[in-house]
């Protein structure tokens, strides 16, 4: 289902706030976009209470989603869903961004055991675990678009690469970054380099070159840097050119007409059982934990009215 696109303010601040940008670069050869997430993942985190890998798997796909979202979505109202399914620890994550650049999401299991690849390093990929990432794009169209592969490591951004290689054919690097310290996630962010179709032997080997010794994101956001500057110093192009910068935000947007829809669509039989509990229905939106309580009398009515439906 689409989402309604809320009023938001179209001038980010670069300096502080989190937002997205566009650019090109290396002669129009190469398309990119770049993005700072921290308070969206500081949201989600105070959210789902979050032990810090499932903060960080979490902050890395929904900075992933930002990005596929900013590269495939036209309308306000487009819809994309990433969503892993797997066998580590965290079980797996949903994720959904919006065109109007929001995102949400959650993760199965939200606090999980702490394990390090090395001194400092968060292990998500054991974390993540093995199983698969299943893309949906919901463009307006009569049926959603469906994209489905295996984890290529559970680290996110190698999963999302590898996704947009195998099932869009379009070649692209993804870097994704969440950083946590002692008071929680301090910097989050990440990159999406594109090559256009005319891209040369020449740029794509120059940009292979400087991508393999470039430094993770949250290193240069630790020294300062916004998402402008790191594509500046990914590129090393003084004629790239930025397109738009909007800003980016948490958004739910579950209500009381939605969980009644989804009520509905449980059907007749599963309606009754439900009706049946004097204590009537409790239900919590997964994704920004707000309770939505139906009376057994509330209860009685949708299914009077399943049966019945009210005229339009
Ligand atoms: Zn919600």
């Amino acid at each position: 289902m689409n989402d309604p696109a809320p009023a938001i303010s179209s001038q980010p601040d670069v300096t502080t706030g989190d937002y997205m940008v566009s650019a090109l670069a290396l002669n129009g050869q190469v398309r990119a976009f770049a993005c700072r997430t921290t308070l969206l993942c500081q949201k989600a985190q105070a959210i789902h209470q979050m032990s810090p890998v499932a903060a960080v798997a979490l902050g890395r796909l929904m900075t992933g989603t930002l990005l596929m979202a900013e590269q495939g979505l036209k309308n306000a109202t487009d819809t994309i869903s990433l969503i892993i399914r797997s066998n580590g620890p965290l079980q797996g994550m949903t994720v959904v961004g919006t065109g109007h650049q929001t995102v949400r999401g959650y993760c199965y299991q939200p606090v999980v055991e702490t394990v390090l690849k090395r001194p400092g390093k968060l292990d998500i990929g054991q974390a993540v675990g093995e199983g698969t990432l299943t893309v949906i794009k919901d463009l307006g169209l009569k049926e959603p678009y469906m994209g489905k592969v295996e984890l290529v490591s559970g680290e996110i951004a190698e999963d999302l690469t590898y996704y947009l290689a195998s099932s869009e054919q379009t070649p692209s690097a993804v870097g994704l970054g969440v950083l946590v310290d002692a008071n929680g996630i301090s910097h989050a962010g990440g990159f999406m380099v594109q090559m256009l179709p005319d891209a040369t032997e020449e740029t794509i080997q120059y940009l292979e070159t400087r991508l393999g010794g470039f430094p993770e994101v949250t290193y240069w956001m630790q020294e300062g840097f916004n998402p402008d500057q790191i594509l500046d110093l990914l590129f090393g192009d003084p004629d790239i050119q930025y397109f738009s910068h909007k800003p980016l935000s948490y958004v739910c947007t579950c209500s009381r007409e939605r969980m009644e829809k989804n009520l509905i669509a449980l059907g007749a039989r599963e309606l009754v059982d439900l009706a049946q509990d004097p204590e009537g229905v409790n239900l919590e939106c997964h994704f920004c934990s707000n309770h939505y309580r139906f009376s057994q009398q509330q209860m009685q009515t949708l299914l009077s009215e399943l049966i019945q439906p009210r005229p339009e």
